[in-house]
């Protein structure tokens, strides 16, 4: 078997699968997808830790 394990990009808006290699990535490392530009990027600030005080 000679292929390259080469690493998808698949787009979560328009679900294009790409290689990585060839996704355009911005200046902060996101890949934008080719197709409709939308970018990678990691879940925002949305997980809370649970640090948050409880006042009984
Ligand atoms: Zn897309």
């Amino acid at each position: 078997m000679s292929f390259e394990w080469v690493s998808y990009f698949t787009c979560e808006e328009c679900g294009l699968e790409r290689p990585s290699p060839e996704v355009p990535y911005d200046r902060l490392g996101y890949a934008v997808c080719p197709s409709c530009g939308a970018e990678t990027r990691p879940a925002a600030s949305a997980t809370v830790d649970a640090s948050t005080p409880v006042d009984g």
